[in-house]
């Protein structure tokens, strides 16, 4: 028997796919290689899985609102950094980064606009820019946004995508707006008018322990990741395994803490009946 013989298998060189970055989109629950624009003209849902992707702010209002209606309020307000916070990255980097990253100025979008020809006052918060946490301004635009509707007997709507709750960064100046948006609700309510919360993927900590969680009507994105702590920190404190589904929009349905589950292509049609019935 040769010992230098030739050996039994091939080598194969796998040559990199031959495709452009930036046309496809591997979609994170089922993995399946969608093509951009299909994505795109699905309304950013996966056509196999029903996977909702995340939307940034202003796509949000896109898909909500009627075209051009949306006049957006207090722009340019912008974080400061009143604990002067130095981690690994300074306060002051960690907002540029995501400002440059996403062309947002902080995590909150707000204004008004038209839903199917009824005005309204909308907030979105986008889980890019430091997780869609509520720092001062998150906290301040939101405040600004109920009150003018209050003002202008106009129903609210917020749609909430924030992975972190408080903003670390900011200490107790970013939990004090827990009770300052949630205060403005109640003036809201006061005076009989609605307020509809959105819990898009995910809505978690202080933002869903303070607006988000008090909706005249909450509706859920499917499959939502909807909590205050997260499941791997509650499993190490309570020394016991979560039920399957967890903190996601239908268990949290079957539990009584939101109201509906709504399809992101039925979104806007919903909102409308709801504040037809609401009004
Ligand atoms: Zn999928």
């Amino acid at each position: 028997m040769a010992l230098f013989g030739k050996p039994k298998y091939t080598i194969v060189r796998l040559k990199k796919k031959d495709i452009p970055d930036g046309l496809w989109t591997k979609c994170e629950e089922c993995s399946e290689v969608l093509y951009n624009k299909t994505l795109e003209e699905n309304l950013k849902v996966c056509p196999k899985c029903n996977y909702h992707f995340t939307l940034g702010a202003y796509e949000r209002i896109n898909m909500l609102l009627d075209k051009d209606s949306f006049q957006e309020s207090d722009k340019e307000l912008e974080s400061q950094d009143p604990l002067n916070f130095k981690g690994p990255k300074t306060y002051k980097d960690k907002l540029a980064a995501d400002q440059a990253a996403t062309g947002l100025k902080e995590a909150a979008v707000t204004g008004s606009g038209l839903l199917d020809s009824k005005r309204i006052v909308v907030a979105v918060t986008d889980s890019r820019f430091i997780m869609g946490s509520m720092g001062s301004v998150v906290g301040e635009k939101i405040t600004r946004a109920i009150e003018n509707a209050t003002k202008n007997k106009l129903p609210v709507i917020i749609i909430s995508g924030s992975g972190g709750g408080a903003r670390m960064y900011e200490g107790m100046f970013s939990l004090m707006q827990m009770s300052k948006t949630c205060a403005a609700l109640a003036y809201h309510h006061q005076q009989k008018l609605p307020y509809i919360s959105v819990l898009t993927n995910p809505t978690m900590a202080g933002v869903m322990a303070s607006f988000a969680g008090i909706g005249d009507m909450i509706i859920a994105e499917p499959k939502a990741l909807i909590g205050f702590t997260g499941p791997r920190v509650i499993e190490q404190t309570i020394r016991q395994k979560l039920p399957s589904g967890f903190q996601r929009s239908e268990f949290l349905l079957e539990h009584g803490l939101i109201d509906m589950i709504v399809h992101r292509k039925n979104l806007k049609t919903t909102l409308a009946q709801l504040l037809d019935y609401l009004s």
